[in-house]
């Protein structure tokens, strides 16, 4: 009976003329959100789509996202996000991976041409029926003629919609993960996977219905889309939406809508703890904004100690993925949090740490982090092979290496593809960042082993220098010997303008190793 779309329903008939989403002076309502869906649904319905008939969903961060994303919901079929830096190839093997029917593909943006791209990759996807253009305003017709529009779709039809019946363990959603590491996969999730994760993401960030809350990270990312808009809708409480990163347009947003709760991945925080501020009082922003939340990638000490002091405020730091709906790990405000760490396992999720032999290890011991519980996907769709490799009775195997300390608390060492070996001693990038980012010249690192006929692999930086500062690689070589192991330092250092970015604000190694 239960169907994601209800949280919606409900906080549409709770709070109806409280606003649900804002974006730039556009403001929609929880009831004029939840009557939108419901035109959105009843027009999928006029066209055949049928409950468990996939559904493709590029947009950026606008009203447009939840209203497409509940309309799906509603009409019982499964939503498909896609990310919005999709090019066609891309776009046409994502719908026929999904089997969507249709797809939803926004215009675009200055410098993005996401209609383009997607209206090319939608024509090689045979099966996918049906292309509907999400255009600036509902009455706009498409740019490219003879297609259709999100607001012809809605247009006439009713905005009730008596919901359908999903059970709990439909799935509700098909969401590819990030493509660090290799080509995206698409991860099963269900109503239920995504309800109870969405609950337990408002005691992580403490939302309440009187919050203002920032989306800046991605709809289309597992991230935002459980953590922050379903977790918002589901608490009533009002999300400002910003398509883009920009340190200074975040903090115009902070300051101009008294934002009190802020999610990002930890590029975002560094953004924001090197902006150089002349424009805006930040001792007014601090004062409203009391709850802050990172994930996605590890966040190094120096940033969050830095952020924190700019700021005044805490950053709570969790660990998650697409496969895990996606907390699976949080410091939480009960259980207190140790910077550095990624915290314990949420409610009713149980975390291990295996060998290779799928033994647990001991505390203070590097292990394989495999999780059960609530959050877990169905699985990979159409993949039964890797879904092999990554469920076991239950178990997901998260492909992190971490370890436990005494009071129960995760700390991520890196990912298991990322770990280096060298001369046949293993190595762990992000130990290694952890040291360079900490030298006064230094803004951004990233580690990566490269080929070596000696040792197997050998340790290469690339490093990007904060403004007007300088370095050589000799002396920051020298600078890294003194505070690690002589077989961790990096032999090879390259110094970069900025390092490859995934939509997500991901560093991308696999695109460095191909440099
Ligand atoms: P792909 O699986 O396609 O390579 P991805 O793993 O980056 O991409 P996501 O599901 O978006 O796709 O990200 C999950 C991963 O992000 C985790 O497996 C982990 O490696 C990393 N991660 C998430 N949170 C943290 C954190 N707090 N610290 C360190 N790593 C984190
Ligand atoms: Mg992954």
């Amino acid at each position: 009976m239960l169907n994601l779309s209800n949280i919606l329903e409900d906080s549409a008939r709770r709070y109806p003329s409280k606003d649900a989403f804002i974006f730039l002076d556009t403001h929609i309502s929880f009831a004029q959100l939840n009557g939108a869906a419901n035109q959105i649904a009843n027009g999928l319905k006029a066209k055949g789509i049928k409950p468990g008939d996939k559904i493709a969903l590029s947009c950026l961060n606008v009203p447009y996202f939840p209203m497409i994303y509940f309309g799906i919901m509603k009409a019982g079929a499964v939503v498909v996000p896609l990310s919005v830096l999709l090019k066609r190839d891309e776009v046409a093997y994502h719908l026929s991976d999904s089997d969507s029917k249709a797809y939803f593909c926004f215009l675009g943006a200055p410098g993005l041409p996401m209609l383009e791209e997607g209206y090319a990759g939608f024509q090689h996807a045979s099966q996918c029926e049906h292309l509907f253009v999400i255009t600036a305003k509902p009455g706009d017709p498409s740019p490219i003629e003879g297609l259709s529009t999100l607001g012809s779709l809605m247009k006439d039809q009713s905005p009730a919609f008596p919901t359908v019946s999903t059970s709990a363990e439909d799935t509700a959603v098909i969401i590819y993960t990030s493509g660090t590491t290799g080509k995206p996969k698409g991860a099963e999730l269900t109503h239920s996977n995504l309800f109870l994760n969405a609950m337990i993401s408002t005691g992580i960030s403490d939302i309440a219905l009187e919050d203002v809350q920032l989306i800046v990270l991605p709809l289309f990312h597992i991230f935002a889309m459980t953590c922050l808009m379903n977790a918002g809708v589901y608490k009533g409480a009002t999300s400002v939406l910003l398509p883009r990163f920009d340190a200074e347009a975040v903090l115009d947003l902070m300051n101009k809508h008294k934002v009190s709760v802020f999610a990002g991945v930890p590029t975002m925080y560094w953004g924001l703890l090197n902006y150089e501020n002349t424009k805006f009082d930040l001792g007014e922003i601090s004062k409203n904004l009391r709850s802050c939340v990172s994930g996605g990638a590890s966040l190094p000490i120096a940033v969050l100690e830095g952020f924190e002091e700019k700021f005044n405020v805490e950053i709570f730091e969790g660990y998650g993925m697409s496969e895990g709906s996606p907390v699976v790990t949080f410091n939480q405000k009960e259980t207190g949090r140790k910077p550095g760490s990624v915290g314990t396992p949420v409610w009713g999720v149980e975390v291990k740490l295996v060998d290779a032999d799928g033994k647990e290890v001991p505390v203070g011991e590097k292990g394989e982090l495999i999780y059960k519980g609530h959050n877990v996907t169905k699985g990979y769709y159409k993949k039964p092979e890797a879904n092999k490799v990554s469920l076991k009775d239950g178990w997901l195997y998260s492909g992190d290496v971490a370890v436990k300390d005494e009071d129960g608390f995760y700390y991520i060492v890196d990912r298991t593809k990322d770990m280096i070996i060298r001369g046949g001693l293993n190595v762990y990038p992000r130990e290694v960042e952890e040291v360079i980012i900490k030298h006064d010249a230094v803004s951004l690192v990233a580690v990566i082993g490269v080929p070596d006929d000696q040792y197997g692999e050998e340790i290469k930086a690339f490093v990007v220098l904060n403004e007007g500062k300088n370095v050589t690689e000799d002396e920051l070589r020298t600078y890294t010997k003194e505070h690690i192991a002589a077989y961790k330092y990096p032999r090879v250092i390259e110094f970069l303008d900025a390092l490859p970015m995934s939509a997500t604000g991901k560093i991308l190694k696999k695109e460095l190793r191909k440099s």
